[in-house]
């Protein structure tokens, strides 16, 4: 096959409005997708597409796996590769970019959100280095499981709209069979897109940049004094509220380089990533994070850390005098840590139950963490079988918990607040993606085309609040001698 063709187009039109390619020439480097050899679909989020007003009922499904495969280019898709840099692991890498990814356009969906699509896997673009330019079956699928989980949760995060096998074979340590991930976020503004600019003195395109980063996501800044101070803050704010998510929900991300924190607040890249099973804070899983960077526990420190990065990008236009912008950048980031300890708090008193906020809260969430972490309690668990013990059923908490005993002290005092067990439920999932459930339906997809798990579990994690014998499966930990030696990958 040669070019992606654009025939078949007037089937399908997808509704795109490209501000990205059209306002900020100059930031992309325009390329098609590479047609793979036989497109099949493996995943296709209806509810998404609806959201998105595409209308695919109406197509043939070699058309559909054709189209998320990147062989037919919809009407309208302008595809290019995004410039960014980054620090990963704590190193500057001046150049990274969209090396395997192409955004197809933006669409604004039936919300009136203004949304990016984007591949992955799509083939290599100049920004691809030594890399292939493409992806494989499991680590897409597992973006979209792990993506549709968090959503579910109520965390902010980019969607998975499709996966296509490509039918082509992926060098990685094995052979893998190939496939190509359909991406949405609210779009794939990062900090390190920030730092691709400031890092080169670019400051006109830095400026535009921002101008056009706030005329999205922050349109009420464009006639308050200081937009650019504003942009900071906000996107201080936005991070602050989501970090306090994964850590209410025990979710590791694995790879926080500056090149995956969005601009928009909502979780991006999904590699390495795993949640949380027995509690403790110092647990990392990523292959590549020897030192533990971006442990569960250091994940806010880190976020600042990131942000800090960010601030320094704007420092050209918060100020002409240096001094006062580095204190105008200074202040917005430190506000960072109380924004980050107030939305965690908030959400730890849900998850408590707590009926109104008390002077003691914080004391009684952390005392019942530090309980989780001495007794290696599964996170997810020990908070839903809290909420049976709120309506009065304690054995299933106690039974998590190798000496019981040493509960009672903290259950009074927590029993002293009349927890409400209703909100406690719609607070603690009872099924998350768990590693174990997760890498067993990546491995039938991919080793033996078998999708059944894959939909199985997807189906249990988009209903994470219910308990029922169907999601009792999902619900259960993997066996500690597994998660001991669980090892996550950057996700290729
Ligand atoms: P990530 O680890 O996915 O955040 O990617 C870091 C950088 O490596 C980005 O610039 C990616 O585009 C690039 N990259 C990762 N995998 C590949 C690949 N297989 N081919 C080309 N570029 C890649
Ligand atoms: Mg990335």
């Amino acid at each position: 096959m040669t070019a992606a063709t654009t025939l078949e187009t007037a089937a399908v039109a997808f509704p795109f409005d490209n501000s990205f390619a059209r306002e900020l020439p100059g930031f992309y480097v325009a390329r098609p997708p590479t047609p793979v050899r036989a497109p099949r679909l493996l995943f296709l989020n209806e509810p998404l597409a609806d959201e998105l007003r595409l209308n695919l009922a109406s197509l043939a499904v070699a058309t559909k796996a054709a189209i998320f495969a990147g062989n037919i280019v919809p009407a309208g898709a302008q595809p290019l590769a995004q410039a960014y840099a980054g620090h990963q692991f704590g190193g500057f890498v001046p150049q990274l970019g969209d090396g395997r990814a192409l955004l197809l356009g933006e669409i604004v969906d039936r919300h009136g959100r203004r949304r990016d699509i984007a591949f992955k896997g799509s083939g290599r673009t100049v920004f691809a280095r030594g890399g292939d330019g493409k992806a494989a079956v499991g680590p897409m699928l597992r973006e979209a499981l792990v993506s549709e989980s968090m959503h579910a949760l109520g965390i902010a995060t980019t969607r998975a709209l499709a996966v296509a096998a490509t039918g082509e074979d992926v060098q990685r340590e094995t052979v893998l069979p190939g496939a190509v991930l359909t991406r949405v976020a609210a779009s794939h503004l990062r900090v390190g897109t920030f730092q691709f600019y400031a890092a080169r003195g670019e400051i006109d395109l830095l400026r535009r940049l921002a101008l056009y980063t706030i005329a999205r996501h922050d349109p009420d800044l464009r006639d308050a004094g200081q937009p650019f101070l504003g942009l900071l803050r906000n996107v201080v704010a936005r991070q602050a509220a989501l970090i306090a998510q994964w850590m209410n929900v025990g979710f590791i991300h694995g790879v926080m380089n500056t090149d995956n924190m969005t601009i928009s607040g909502e979780t991006i890249d999904y590699g390495p990533c795993a949640f949380l099973e027995a509690y403790d804070p110092a647990t990392v899983f990523s292959s590549i994070d020897q030192r533990g960077r971006y442990a569960f526990g250091n994940q806010p420190p880190v976020a600042a850390w990131n942000l800090a990065r960010f601030a320094e990008t704007l420092l050209p236009l918060l100020s002409d005098n240096v001094d006062e912008a580095v204190a105008l950048a200074t202040e917005a980031v430190s506000a960072f840590s109380a924004q980050f300890e107030e939305h965690r708090l908030r959400g730890l008193r849900a998850k408590l139950g707590l009926r109104r906020a008390g002077p003691d809260d914080a004391a009684l969430a952390f005392d019942w963490l530090a309980l989780l972490h001495d007794q290696r309690v599964d996170f997810t668990l020990g908070w839903r079988r809290l909420a049976d013990a709120a309506s009065g059923n304690e054995a299933p908490l106690r039974a998590l918990f190798a000496d019981p005993r040493a509960l009672d002290p903290w259950l009074a005092r927590w029993r002293a607040n009349d927890a409400d067990p209703q909100a406690m439920r719609m607070a603690n999932p009872f099924v998350i993606a768990r590693n174990h459930r997760v890498e067993e339906a990546l491995a039938a997809a991919s080793d033996h085309a078998d999708l059944a798990p894959f939909e199985r579990l997807l189906a249990a994690v988009k209903q994470p609040y219910l308990e029922s014998a169907a999601q009792a499966p999902f619900a259960e930990p993997a066996p500690a001698a597994l998660t001991a030696c669980y090892r996550t990958f950057c996700g290729t």
